[in-house]
């Protein structure tokens, strides 16, 4: 400030002096007079660039006295602008970080896996990850500042926005739900801000079918133990009231057996079900011989076609190359098993049963079980690892099937990495395989000592 009253005070003294020399009084007086204009002229000429300056858009630049010129503007002028320089360039600095850290907030909210939606007061639509866009259809450009009411229809979504009551959640279908692929959606609004509402969307249709896969389980469980109960308190009740001959009780007993037998059946189908569950999954380091594999199955299946066929099948065994595959030797045994068994209980007796170990080209090792029985109907074909699941209702429960063993059988394979197929043609007979991958399988050379390991 004082180095511009200098200048002011140097300006006039000169012109005054000038004046003095040139015309005494008179001219002093129009010395000061020019001196003071002049430095108002210079001064306000510094206002001017400076102006300039700051309404130009490089004010980044320092402003300088010509366009091209080097010297910036001198004095307070100088100052202000380098001031207001510095400033600007620290909000710019401010800026710049606070978008930054929005940006890398956005692209947080663009990983979740929820949809997130933000809605201004009115309900417009501000924001909306991909997620979001995916879940409501909505495109996550041209439909911002759209009012989210007349992108999603859904009536049970529109009264939850109405009422307003943002203490739950509300349940409705996604945007790509179809009748043969439901998708559902659940949607929670929060408040935040000035009226201001974030919506978050969770897909959940895999959770709605645990839980009704979980529901339908319970309830088939619930069913196929209370028959077998009933039959069992029904025949107790008789034989407490009713004075019985002996070979009447004997039979009435022989059914009780039978029942009981047939629960303590499915109890165990369950439990080697929750154990393949929540086991961990099995060594691929542990080798188990084929031929032990298949000679314990075949042994069983032999046993139970005697009880159930008086005329028995004819059981083929062919035991392919000595190999041995990397697993559980109980859950194999366990897959195999129902296989044969299954072969044994819907093949009429006399029927041909034929047990494969093959190797095959890509290296990957298959058991096979194929029998001459009445063969499936195609539509039943994709269904019959469902748990429960039964073609012929009455034949299983005759031989005493659980409707678990080819769920059994699904599991075992998926454990192993290995695939379960299945090829039917009804009056055909069936082909059912389980083939384990090539990582799983090797050949014993001849001569080389086969070691079974129990699991
Ligand atoms: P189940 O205990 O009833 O045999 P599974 O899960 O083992 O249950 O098999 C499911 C259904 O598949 C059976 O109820 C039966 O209808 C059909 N099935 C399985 N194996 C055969 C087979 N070898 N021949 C004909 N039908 C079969």
């Amino acid at each position: 400030m004082i180095q511009r009253w200098v200048v002011f005070a140097l300006c006039a003294v000169v012109a005054g002096a000038i004046g003095w020399g040139s015309a005494a009084r008179e001219g002093l007086a129009w010395g000061l007079l020019l001196g003071t204009a002049a430095w108002h002229l210079l001064d306000g000429f510094y206002a001017r660039r400076l102006l300039g300056w700051l309404r130009s858009e490089q004010s980044e630049e320092a402003p300088v006295l010509m366009a091209g010129a080097q010297p910036r503007l001198p004095g307070i002028w100088g100052e202000v602008a380098d001031r207001v320089r510095r400033l600007l360039r620290n909000r710019h600095q401010q800026y710049s970080e606070s978008q930054a850290r929005l940006d890398e907030l956005l692209e947080a909210l663009q990983a979740s896996p929820n949809g997130v939606v933000l809605l201004d007061d009115e309900g417009r639509i501000e924001w909306c990850n991909q997620t979001a866009a995916q879940h409501f259809g909505f495109d996550a450009r041209r439909d911002i500042l759209q009012h989210v009411a007349n992108l999603v229809r859904e009536p049970s979504f529109s009264a939850y926005m109405a009422t307003a009551d943002f203490s739950h959640e509300v349940v409705i279908p996604g945007s790509d739900s179809t009748p043969a692929r439901p998708i559902k959606l659940s949607v929670h609004a929060h408040r935040y801000g000035k009226g201001r509402k974030l919506l978050l969307s969770r897909d959940i249709t895999a959770l709605e079918q645990a839980e009704a896969m979980r529901r339908d389980f319970v309830a088939n469980v619930s069913h196929e133990i209370r028959t077998p109960l009933t039959v069992v308190s029904g025949f107790i009740e008789t034989l407490q009231n009713l004075p019985l001959k002996k070979p009447e009780r004997d039979r009435y007993l022989d059914l009780m057996a039978q029942q009981s037998q047939r629960m303590q059946t499915l109890v165990e189908d369950l439990l080697t079900l929750s154990r393949l569950e929540g086991s961990p999954l099995p060594s691929a380091t542990e080798w188990r011989a084929t031929t032990t594999l298949l000679a314990q199955c075949v042994q069983e299946a032999r046993a139970l076609s005697q009880v159930i066929a008086p005329q028995g099948h004819q059981l083929v065994l062919e035991p392919g190359p000595e190999c041995e595959i990397a697993g559980s030797q109980r859950e194999i045994a366990s897959a195999l098993s129902n296989l044969l068994t299954n072969a044994v209980r819907y093949t009429p007796e006399t029927g041909l049963i034929r047990v494969t170990w093959a190797l095959l080209a890509d290296g990957w090792g298959e058991f096979r079980v194929q029998d001459s029985g009445p063969g499936i109907a195609p539509e039943h074909l994709s269904r019959l690892t469902e748990r429960f699941y039964r073609v012929d209702r009455s034949r299983s429960r005759e031989t005493g099937g659980t409707g678990l063993g080819l769920a059994i059988v699904k599991h075992v394979a998926q454990r192993h990495g290995a695939e379960l197929r299945i090829k039917s043609q009804v009056g055909q007979g069936s082909c059912f395989s389980i083939r384990f991958p090539a990582a799983r399988v090797r050949q014993v050379q001849p001569g080389a000592q086969v070691q079974a390991v129990s699991a």
